[in-house]
């Protein structure tokens, strides 16, 4: 029927953890609907308002997801100790309190998932979640097609391994190749740390897609929120 044991809630609202929820309504310091709650194994459904010291319990907002087109030069960090500008500084001011979906570097451009979920962030930038990150490199030096063609093997460099990398050659621009990649863990550095291994110096790396959601056309620094609706097909 909808209805939780009120502890449950409590620490969903992301106010304190449930063992925690349950001292608290030991010192008295929960109210339903007005009363002082008696126990931990109370039932609270949708209508019912909950108080903690006197507070309204904040309502759990539903997951939202956006796209964002992450400029270069900004750190995904929401406090940087060098006091680099960062992704955060630079969001329009009206979207709620996001973290990112993993990371991308300084000079990374491209896509960067944001939302108002903390476990969803977590799940989706696990290595093991396996979505497919898509990117479009430049990088100073000359790769042959056959070396490659091995990263589709996996690949040990420096003592870390990377799972099957997808890579292919688009064009050589002078000094420079351009490169299409794909890959699903998202390690630290991975794209720059694996193409080095291969003698190729990163020096313009976007990332297109992640999952199936795709930078497209978006203009830098654009942000644009994912349907509630496409959302609920995508996860
Ligand atoms: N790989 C990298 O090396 N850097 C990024 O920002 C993303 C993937």
């Amino acid at each position: 029927d909808g209805r939780e044991r009120i502890a449950k809630v409590i620490a969903r609202a992301g106010v304190a953890s449930r063992r925690d929820a349950e001292d608290m309504i030991a010192a008295a310091r929960v109210t339903l609907n007005g009363g002082t709650v008696q126990s931990p194994a109370i039932n609270v459904g949708p209508g019912d308002r909950i108080t903690i010291d006197g507070q309204a319990l904040p309502a759990r907002e539903r997951t939202r997801l956006w796209l964002y087109h992450k400029p270069a030069g900004l750190v995904t960090t929401k406090h940087d100790p060098e006091g680099r500008p960062t992704v955060f500084s630079r969001l329009p001011p009206d979207l709620p309190r996001v973290i990112s979906i993993g990371r991308l570097d300084i000079n990374t451009e491209g896509l960067l998932l944001l939302t108002n979920d903390g476990g969803l962030a977590r799940v989706l930038a696990h290595p093991d979640t396996g979505w497919l990150r898509r990117y479009r490199v430049r990088a100073f030096g000359s790769v042959g097609a056959d070396a490659l063609e091995r990263l589709s093997q996996g690949i040990t460099v420096d003592g870390m391994h990377y799972g099957p990398i997808q890579a292919s050659i688009q064009r050589q621009q002078g000094d420079n190749i351009w490169l299409m990649i794909g890959l699903r863990e998202g390690k630290n550095r991975e794209v720059k740390r694996v193409l080095e291994h291969l003698g190729l110096q990163v020096n313009r790396l976007i990332r297109l897609s992640f999952g199936p959601f795709q930078l497209g056309d978006m203009a830098d620094g654009a942000v644009e929120e994912i349907s509630t609706r496409v959302l609920r097909d995508q996860l």
